[in-house]
Formats: structure tokens, C-alpha cells, sequence
């Protein structure tokens, strides 16, 4: 991200848009085409106007009603109409944390949002007479990694979004794989360990339990808890309390040296690398791209992950290896990728 992109963005206050620097473009060239790409998250709306090169040039964002779904429809018809006002755009498309159906027109099931088959598509046309696509939160991102960003020079790719949870997002052959019912990807519910950690979803020992911020938490609490003098650097960031962790602290106290920390994000470097061993034997992808806040850990978390990849690898040593990259366009790109999937429609 240019510095004055992200001086944009870091300016911007909730429920207010800004005007990004605008692509310079010779007189006589058509106007470029402009789609809405909207990121409903479980606390947060995010919309862009996005160029045809995946560049945001206008963005605005609100708090999202998460318990209500005709709000959240609202919020999200508020977004594009503020985002529409000095610009002329020609589609939507809105990524949502959720289970879409294969028309890319239902969200049938949003965990952190109070859609249960919610007709998203039909809505937002009638709200705002634009034509609108649907798509998975994480598909949406990959698609954007792959256009864009991190994966932009290979035709197979998987997108890893280590957040609260483990998202997934495919891209195969160039195109994005949403499977036969529209809900493929969901690589976070890979069963990792037998009879392991509950699971959100109600199963035990997902990848996602061991290879995702929540699971760093919960580990760096737990060490923190069982060997308080080891875990001081934690302590001292968390003001004493084990129970106040959060991810960003030992990404923070890693960065700054602190061996617990290091191994803490090792550790998940490892279920990463072990899980990535294990996609590459099904789909074999050119890369794998890791997004998502504790992607922020940078090398401490993917050096583990490419070394635990390598030990696991069928047949290593006799096939080219794939590359796990870091993800670059941020938390921008569900907004990106959203926006160029609505101009491909
Ligand atoms: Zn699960």
C-alpha cells in the first residue's frame, strides 16, 4: 500500500468516506469501470470503489448491525449510495462472512451475522438498482490476492486467512472454486486431531483449533498461566493478567526477541505448514498465501510454517515445491476482490 493510500485510510473515520489519489489517465481514454466492492465483517462494513487494476479510490465504512438483517442490508445500502455519489459504477459485489449458495445470490448461513437465508442478492438490487453479486468473505480475498496481490503470477492458489478463525479461499486453473454447492474451501474444518479441541462448528480438532489467532491465545494464556516467570514479556504487556493476552502482544513481544513468544508463533507455524503439506497433496497449488492479522508475525510465523511444510511433503525432494507467501493487500482485499468478481459477472 502507497503511504498516501494508507494515510487515506488511517484518516478515516467510521461512517465517513475518503477520495483516494486518483489514477492519472491520458485525455481521450474511455473512463474507467467502477464497481462497488463492499466486506461485511461480523463487527464492521468496509466498501471501496474499485478500478479495473484492483486500486480503491474512494472508501467508507460503518459498524455493522450484526443482529439485525434488515439493518445490515440498510447499512450496506448507506455505503454505496455515499460511495456512488461522485462516481459512476456499474455492479456490486459484497463478500460476507458466511456459507453462500452457488448462484452467488444466498447467504445461507453468516456465523457472526443474524443471516439465515438471506436473498443478499435480490435485496441489494432492489435497494439500489445496481446488479450484485454475492461471494464468500475468503473467496472474495483470494480472488484479490490472485488478481492483484501476492499470488498475481500463478494460475493455482490458495488463499489461508489466519484471523480469529482459519479461512480458506481457492482459486484452480484460474478460476475461482466455490465447488458444487458453493461452500467448497472451508479448509479451517479440516479435522487435524483426532478427539482435539472443540470446535465453533461443533466438531473436534479442526485445523482451524490449532492454526489461527484464536488458537495462538488460547496457547500463549495457557503458557502464561502454567510458567509465569517464563511468560514475564507477555505478562508485562498484558498488565499481569494471562486472561488479557491477545494476539498482537506476542506478535510484538516475538518481534522485540522474546524466545516464549517466538516459539509460541513456531508452534503455529508448524499446524500451518503441516495443514499447507496436506492441501498440496489434493491441489497441488504454486502458492499458498497467507493473510489474516497474525500474518502480521511476518517470517516468525511463515519460516516455521515453509519448514514444517517441507518435512511433510509427499514426495519431497521429486516435485517442484509450491511457495507459502505472505498476503499483500491487507484487510482490503475482500473489498478489491468483491468489486473485480462484480465487474466479471
Ligand atoms: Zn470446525
Amino acid at each position: 500500500m502507497s503511504d498516501m493510500r494508507r494515510a487515506a485510510q488511517e484518516g478515516s473515520p467510521a461512517g465517513t468516506s475518503v477520495e483516494r489519489e486518483a489514477a492519472t489517465r491520458p485525455p481521450g481514454d474511455p473512463p474507467p469501470r467502477l464497481t462497488i466492492g463492499v466486506d461485511v465483517g461480523g463487527t464492521k462494513t468496509a466498501a471501496g470503489v474499485v478500478d479495473e487494476h484492483g486500486a480503491i479510490i474512494r472508501d467508507a465504512r460503518r459498524e455493522t448491525p450484526a443482529t439485525s438483517p434488515s439493518e445490515i442490508i440498510a447499512a450496506i445500502g448507506d455505503l454505496v449510495e455515499e460511495l456512488r455519489g461522485d462516481h459512476e459504477v456499474e455492479a456490486i459485489g459484497v463478500g460476507a462472512a458466511g456459507f453462500v449458495d452457488a448462484k452467488r445470490s444466498t447467504v445461507l448461513f453468516a456465523p457472526n451475522l443474524a443471516w439465515r437465508e438471506e436473498p443478499l442478492r435480490a435485496e441489494i438490487e432492489k435497494l439500489t438498482g445496481l446488479s450484485t453479486v454475492v461471494e464468500n468473505d475468503a473467496n472474495a480475498a483470494a480472488w484479490a490476492e490472485f488478481q492483484f496481490g501476492a499470488a498475481h503470477d500463478v494460475d493455482d492458489m490458495i488463499l489461508l486467512t489466519v484471523g480469529t478463525g482459519l479461512g480458506g479461499g481457492l482459486v484452480l486453473a484460474g478460476e475461482l472454486y466455490r465447488g458444487a454447492f458453493g461452500v467448497g474451501g472451508e479448509v479451517g474444518h479440516l479435522r487435524a486431531v483426532p478427539n482435539g479441541h472443540l470446535c465453533g462448528c461443533g466438531n473436534k480438532g479442526c485445523w482451524e483449533q490449532y492454526a489461527s489467532g484464536s488458537a495462538l491465545v488460547r496457547e500463549a494464556r495457557e503458557f502464561a498461566r502454567s510458567s509465569p516467570p517464563q511468560a514475564s514479556c507477555l505478562l508485562e504487556l498484558a498488565g499481569g493478567r494471562a486472561d488479557r493476552i491477545e494476539g498482537p502482544m506476542v506478535t510484538k513481544a516475538a518481534a522485540d526477541g522474546d524466545g516464549p513468544s517466538r516459539e509460541l508463533l513456531e508452534d503455529l507455524g508448524r499446524w500451518l505448514g503441516e495443514g499447507i503439506a496436506t492441501l498440496a497433496a489434493v491441489l497441488d497449488p504454486a502458492v499458498v498465501v497467507v493473510g489474516g492479522g497474525v500474518s502480521e508475525a511476518g517470517d516468525l510465523l511463515l519460516d516455521p510454517a515453509r519448514k514444517a511444510f517441507a518435512r511433510q511433503l509427499t514426495a519431497r525432494g521429486h516435485r517442484p515445491v509450491l511457495e507459502i507467501r505472505r498476503a499483500m493487500l491487507g484487510n482490503e482485499a475482500g473489498i478489491i476482490g468483491a468489486a473485480d468478481l462484480a465487474r466479471r459477472r
